[in-house]
């Protein structure tokens, strides 16, 4: 399974999910078999008890997990059936390590949050994703991580580091089986509506700073990016200009897969995750 991860940056609500979904269609669209994870930095085990005017309405899954709106989408764009343990807590990964070290399997070490909530998690994002979630029996080709919160965010620190060791794990830099989506928000400021990309360089220097590169770049803006500004972004960030997707508001969220196709995001996908040798692949059906 290769791992395709979303991150967000400069402010919340940005659209993760609704991106993460619109991946996870386009992919999908390719032939490949697509499953999600979704991470959630809080301490609440699960999202059952919390308010729906923060948070939206708790989706429960046919499992009976209640879990963050986001699953609803998943499953509704890519039609698969998720389970509990496809939305990721600080609350689940913490319960789990101190019912280990309760056990006595951590040998009598000190448990720390490096190395032993950071392999909590990564072990996690493994064995999850290679549950298949569409009725086949093999795992999924590639699975779609999304980060809840904004980077550089205290309480998402450790699933930064535990998906830094992963893509480290997964390859030389991760190439090849690891792709970083970052999704940024460019405002436009004043009569002119001159398109601001500060923010995000701001954002992406947080994420490189942490150990993490991003492959690809989604801008959510009000309107179309203009060129100049894909430019500017590609020679700050250091992302190819075809790698820079511009997710502007439309009026149905059915939308932005198809704002995805027409910018080619899927082919910049399968190149970064070398899936183009596979047979009938990139061709979106
Ligand atoms: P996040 O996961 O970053 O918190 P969500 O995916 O939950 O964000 O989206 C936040 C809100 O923004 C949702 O209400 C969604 O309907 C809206 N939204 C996302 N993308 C777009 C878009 N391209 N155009 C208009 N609204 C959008």
């Amino acid at each position: 399974t290769k791992y395709v991860l979303i991150t967000g940056g400069v402010v919340s609500g940005l659209g993760k999910g609704v991106t993460a979904s619109s991946v996870g269609v386009v992919l999908k669209a390719c032939g490949l078999r697509v499953t999600c994870i979704k991470i959630d930095p809080y301490l609440n085990t699960d999202a059952g008890t919390m308010s729906p005017f923060e948070h939206g309405e708790v989706f429960v899954l046919d499992d009976g997990g209640e879990v963050d709106l986001d699953l609803g989408n998943y499953e509704r764009f890519i039609d698969v059936t998720l389970t509990r343990d496809n939305n990721i807590t600080t609350g689940k990964i913490y319960q789990s390590v101190i019912e280990k070290e309760r056990k006595g399997d951590y040998l009598g070490k000190t448990v720390q949050v490096v190395p032993h909530v950071t392999d909590e998690i990564k072990q996690w994002i493994r064995s999850v994703s290679s549950v298949p979630v569409d009725g086949q029996t093999r795992p999924a080709d590639v699975c779609v991580i999304e980060l809840g919160g904004t980077v550089g965010d205290i309480e998402s620190m450790p699933f930064i580091e535990a998906l830094r060791q992963l893509s480290f794990s997964l390859g030389i830099t991760g190439k090849e089986n690891f792709c970083l989506i970052h999704v940024s928000l460019v405002l436009a400021l004043g009569v002119v509506g001159e398109q601001k990309t500060k923010p995000t360089q701001h954002s992406v220097r947080e994420l490189r700073a942490l150990g993490l590169t991003p492959d690809l770049l989604a801008c959510r803006s009000a309107q179309p990016l203009i060129g100049s500004v894909k430019e500017k972004l590609s020679q700050f960030c250091h992302v190819p200009v075809e790698n820079i997707l511009n997710i502007h508001d439309v009026p149905n969220l059915w939308h932005v897969p198809l704002i995805l196709r027409n910018q080619k995001a899927h082919e910049a996908i399968i190149k970064q995750l070398n899936l183009a040798g596979s047979a009938g692949r990139p061709e979106l059906r």
